[in-house]
């Protein structure tokens, strides 16, 4: 498992990373942003795609800022999760990702924007070779999907970050920047549903931040996870729901989900549809069944797709407890 050769750029600002990406592009060089780098080194030590440039954003101050409202992209998650500004949902589903060594060294923003993963691609490329390739790292062979075969336009590989969901039920919004301006848009419009694309960055463009809105500390909530090892391993399920109540009568209800697609999922309506009749044990295991409905994993993650749809019914009612409080 060999690191393949490439070029390290340590940019002091945005203003000097972007202007060694503009350059890298210009030479029809290619190239990756680097975090914490716990998820990219890996994936280039099994030759996953690996670019000739990597661009660190590790030296860029601006990125690490935390506030209630705002959490830059060079954010550690474990600062995240140990910040008493953060609030408790999104500080519990910080804590539960991997081990305290890569959340020491991995950010909010290497989180967000992290690779989708699948079992016939997150293997070492002799491994990989045995199979003739996949659609996601064909090596030139032009190799089908293994998991959804006889189509090679689609990658139904797995998001499997925690922190987008909770993010998600907050009404986040990312905040991104290129050579082209600055954009914005809601967490729960960024993602893209194919497993190589994986969200809207434009080639060269990067998350600065994540904004959430002011009366965030008037919700509450939970996030449960399914795992095989609770010590380090990736979501095979994760669901997260927060609410709102006003007089002690809910308001507001939101859940989505993450570990089961290609991208992280927002059950808007099936949600706020409940409100208005809502009837505290009754209601949650209709909104549990609902999600499990709702949600399609394909098998491609350690357990199987039909265990992992049950258990987003249990996930569901188990963060859904707080609510019969109401
Ligand atoms: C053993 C192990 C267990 C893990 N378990 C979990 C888990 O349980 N839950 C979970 O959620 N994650 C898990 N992870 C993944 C880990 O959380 C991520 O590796 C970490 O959040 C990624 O952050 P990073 O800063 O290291 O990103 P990097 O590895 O540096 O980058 C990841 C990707 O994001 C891109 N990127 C990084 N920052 C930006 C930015 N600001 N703008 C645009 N693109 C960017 C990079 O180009 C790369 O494609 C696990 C990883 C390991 C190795
Ligand atoms: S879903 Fe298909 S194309 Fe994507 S990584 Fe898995 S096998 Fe490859």
């Amino acid at each position: 498992m060999r690191m393949p050769p490439f070029k390290l750029h340590t940019p002091n600002s945005l203003e000097e990373a972007f202007e060694i990406a503009k350059s890298i592009q210009s030479e029809g060089g290619d190239f990756d942003w680097i975090a914490g780098g716990t998820d990219l080194l890996p994936n280039y030590k099994w030759h996953l795609n690996p670019k000739d440039n990597v661009i660190s954003l590790a030296k860029i101050d601006v990125l690490t800022k935390l506030s209630p409202t705002h959490i830059g992209a060079m954010v550690r998650i474990q600062d995240l999760a140990e910040s008493e500004t953060t609030h408790p949902v999104l500080a519990k589903s910080a804590n539960s990702i991997a081990s305290i060594l890569i959340r020491r060294s991995g950010t909010v923003g290497g989180n967000i924007c992290l690779d989708t993963r699948c079992y016939w691609y997150n293997q070492t490329e002799d491994w990989r070779e045995t199979i003739d390739w996949c659609h996601k790292c064909d090596c030139g062979t032009g190799a089908d999907c293994r998991v959804i075969p006889n189509q090679n336009t689609l990658c139904v590989a797995t998001y499997q970050a925690d922190l987008a969901p909770v993010l998600m039920c907050m009404g986040a919004k990312v905040h991104l920047i290129s050579v082209e301006g600055k954009r914005e848009m809601p967490l729960n419009n960024f993602f893209e549903l194919d497993g190589m694309t994986r969200n809207k960055l434009i080639p060269g463009e990067l998350l600065t931040h994540i904004t959430i809105p002011k009366d965030i500390s008037n919700w509450s909530g939970d996030y449960q996870k399914l795992r095989q090892r609770e010590s380090w391993d990736f979501p095979e399920a994760g669901v997260a729901v927060l609410w709102k109540k006003e007089n002690n009568k809910l308001k507001e209800l939101r859940v989505a989900t993450t570990g089961l697609e290609s991208i992280p999922g927002y059950h808007d309506e099936l949600a706020s549809n409940l409100i208005h009749d809502w009837n505290g044990k009754a209601s949650i295991s209709l909104l549990s069944e609902q999600i499990r409905k709702a949600v399609k994993p394909v098998q491609n993650t350690w357990y199987s797709t039909s265990y992992r749809r049950k258990m987003v019914r249990v996930l569901t009612k188990r963060a859904c407890e707080g609510l019969l409080e109401v």
